[in-house]
């Protein structure tokens, strides 16, 4: 908003004084409307004022001053009708010098308009969908200046206040756009956790609800505005002066846009303007964002779309900041079968939510293999990744039907829909109550062999998956996981209490215990681990890199882990090692260790076998060294894939451009299984490739007899070995190294149901 001269400063603040006493006044709604349109016409010297207000998916005529009284309530045009349906329609301005030379013109005779030529009229907006609009015209042809079609703006935007405040507009229309919606609609994203889910949008980061838009004492609202945006600043700064252990998992980029934004003078310009003209601080925030969103609308270019989801988001953190309401959904409290919307999420954040109450994710980002789909995928929470502007699309509290299984999500869905939608349901869960029989069931394919299927774990709920699975044991215990639900590093006492819950829970089953892998996309917030700023953190410093430089952390976890397994074997992980010096060091950590419970007479496990995972490609060249050292390997798929394509894991962007039945990521697999087994190493996957009934079939084809994966992929993948012929996949695979198809998942999937291998 731009008001340029203090004539049109006064014209804005005589209307908010106005419209602030006829808030203050007693009288009934209808009364408060007349009063309003007649100071605004006396505000901008009009000779029409009038106020149209929707019900009920139309928008009536609520209040005039200038045409004629009979028209009132009577006067009724359609959304995107006429001139007025066309604001409301297009939360757009209209300043027009002539009215009847725009092609939506409508000429209605009961209001008497004929003789006014000149038309402005603005939409009166709340929760980013036009209520209402509100307009006034002149008998002369004449445009009405900028500054005053701002005024009228300012104006709409209390108005929006006063009519929801005397419930002159229904709140459900508003919540709930179905009026003029056919419920039809449907986005589509990226499948990152199977699954379906019914249930209301909740936004991670909600909008603020803005109490009071006319200020009381306009240097106080100016003095908020700046405090807050020093505070803006000053996180933002924070944000990307360590961006790859920034709290809420933007990216870069983002950061970048954000902190220019922040620092635009224009902007904070236009917002002190907007509290000169008699705004609260909120409101001035919120009054700038609407007359960007509009020009944004105007310019329809979808570079300046994605720069105006930067500056909404920035918008939306300074409306926290100012009006205190600062916590993310998961601290306000869910309401029940909630679905959450957010751009991206960490894994940290995601784990703040009440997992009972929340039944789906929507994400404008995310990928496969970042670190909050591993974990949703662990907590069974579907997660529709990619879904573009869908916080343009969806509001909170909107019905939505999430289907991930078919990367589609239905806002605000029909009746008949919903009907389908629960038949679905309904198949899904015999489809799982199908597999949840198979829990005692051997893993064993029609030839014989017995496959190890193990899951991956993390989280203590994960533990009840081991006997609802009927899994061998635990492959992969992402020990980081703790580290990451904590508000502060977890202490030695804490990790052994939690370490030894876990090895009582899995009972004579085998537990894997990885050391922590953080950095990358797993930052913890209370802990920084690099001192310089990472331009590649996923290359970077983390997990055991962090872990050998750091050694208090990883002394403290080695004691906890060695203390927990005290009478029972320690299978004990390493992350990231890339040659044997590291595992040489990791291991030399747990054994000195060892040696000092020893002298301190403390139990000790029976034996500790040690591992290595194999997700940096060097380790592959050198695999003879590593044969005496090792116990066990295993392939984690998600990082060795980023490394082998180098491809970032959590940038959407290349989520879908590389696949793992590829012939480079079979080919490798292949090759490495091959050695190990020549040089006796055990080896296992433990990557999310092994939880695909199609994927995993191929690592068996491959000659992979060990997985380890998610629980939800236990059913459907030993239905798969169960009905699998696996010398007749060897061979398969065998053939398609030596020879790749064009398309490997198109042939390996034609080849499985030729085969009746049940792919779920
Ligand atoms: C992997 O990289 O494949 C793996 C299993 O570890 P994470 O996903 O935790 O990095
Ligand atoms: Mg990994």
């Amino acid at each position: 908003m731009v008001i340029k001269d203090t004539h049109s400063l006064v014209t804005a603040r005589n209307i908010l004084t106005g419209l602030r006493s006829i808030m203050a006044s007693s009288g009934n709604a209808q009364t408060k409307l007349n009063q309003v349109v007649e100071t605004i016409a006396e505000a901008v010297g009009s000779e029409v004022c009038s106020i149209y207000l929707l019900r009920e998916g139309v928008l009536e005529l609520y209040a005039t001053q200038g045409l004629k009284q009979e028209a009132v309530h009577v006067t009724k045009l359609a959304f995107g009708q006429g001139l007025i349906g066309y604001i409301a329609k297009n939360v757009e301005s209209l300043n027009l010098a002539e009215a009847a030379s725009h092609p939506d013109f409508q000429y209605r005779p009961e209001t008497g308009e004929d003789k006014f030529h000149s038309f402005a009229g603005v939409p009166i907006i709340r929760n980013e969908q036009a209520v209402g609009v509100l307009c006034a015209q002149h008998i002369e042809p004449h445009k009405y200046a900028e500054e005053e079609i701002e005024s009228f703006e300012t104006a709409a935007m209390v108005l929006s206040e006063l009519i929801s405040n005397t419930g002159l507009i229904d709140e459900d229309s508003v919540d709930n756009p179905d009026a003029y919606n056919n419920g039809t609609d449907r986005l589509s994203g990226l499948q990152l956790v199977k699954g379906k889910a019914s249930g209301f949008a909740c936004f991670h980061q909600p909008r603020v609800k803005i109490e009071q838009t006319v200020a009381e004492d306009t240097e106080a609202e100016r003095h908020r505005v700046y405090s807050a945006f020093d505070k803006m600043r000053a996180q933002i700064d924070h944000m990307t002066n360590q961006a790859e252990f920034g709290g809420g998992g933007e990216h870069e980029e983002v950061l970048q846009t954000y902190k220019m934004f922040a620092y635009d003078e224009g902007w904070s310009r236009r917002i002190n303007e907007a509290i000169d003209s008699g705004l609260t601080a909120e409101a001035a925030i919120e009054r700038v964002q609407q007359h960007t969103r509009m020009r944004m609308r105007q310019i329809n270019d979808p570079l300046l779309a994605d720069r105006m989801h930067d500056l909404e988001d920035l918008a939306n953190r300074l409306l926290r900041i100012v009006s205190g309401q600062m916590g993310t959904a998961a601290t306000l409290g869910l309401r029940q079968d909630t679905i959450l919307v957010a751009r991206n999420l960490g894994p940290a954040e995601l784990l703040e939510y009440d997992r009972r109450r929340l039944k789906g994710v929507i994400l404008e980002e995310g990928s496969l293999t970042a670190h909050v789909t591993i974990i949703a995928r662990a907590m069974g929470i579907p997660i529709l990744g990619q879904v573009k502007n869908v916080r343009q699309y969806v509001r909170e509290n909107d019905h939505l039907l999430l289907n991930v299984d078919d990367n589609v999500l239905f806002p605000r869905p029909s009746a008949s829909m919903q009907d389908a939608f629960e038949a679905q349901i309904e198949l899904t869960n015999k489809k799982r109550a199908a597999y949840a029989e198979l829990k005692d069931k051997e893993p064993v394919t029609l030839d014989g062999t017995r496959i190890t299927l193990k899951i991956n774990a993390g989280l203590r709920d994960d533990m009840k998956m081991l006997s609802l699975t009927g899994a061998d044991g635990i492959g992969l215990f992402r020990t980081e996981f703790q580290f990451l639900v904590a508000a502060t590093m977890p202490s030695r006492s804490g990790q052994l209490r939690f370490y030894r819950d876990v090895l009582h829970a899995a009972g004579d089953k085998p537990v894997v215990f990885r050391t922590v892998d953080i950095g990358g996309d797993k930052p913890l917030p209370y802990f920084q681990a690099s001192e310089v700023r990472e331009e590649n953190p996923a290359m970077g410093w983390r997990a055991l890199r962090i872990g050998l430089e750091r050694d208090a952390l990883m002394k403290v976890q080695a004691r906890a882990l060695i203390e927990a397994a005290a009478g029972r074997v320690l299978n004990v992980m390493f992350p990231m090692i890339a040659e044997p010096w590291e595992f040489d060091e990791a291991k030399a950590v747990f054994e000195k260790q060892l040696d000092y419970l020893h002298a301190r007479g403390k139990q000790l496990p029976l034996r500790i076998r040690y591992g290595a995972m194999l997700e940096v490609p060097a380790l592959a060249e050198c695999l003879d060294l590593m044969a005496s050292r090792l116990d066990f390997l295993s392939i984690g798929t998600n990082d060795l894939t980023q490394f082998l394509f180098a491809a970032d894991r959590s940038n959407p962007k290349l989520a879908e451009r590389f696949d793992w039945l590829s012939p480079a990521i079979l080919r490798f697999i292949g090759r490495v299984s091959k050695e190990v087994d020549e040089l006796g190493i055990e080896l296992s996957i433990c990557g999310e490739m092994g939880g695909r009934p199609l994927d995993a079939m191929a690592l068996l084809g491959l000659g992979i007899k060990r997985l380890s994966i998610t629980p939800a992929s236990i059913g459907p993948v030993k239905a798969m070995i169960r009905s699998l012929n696996l010398g007749a996949a060897q061979e398969q695979l065998g053939s398609m190294l030596r020879d790749p198809p064009p398309d490997p998942r198109a042939t390996l999937e034609e080849w499985a149901i030729s085969h009746d291998v049940d792919l779920g």
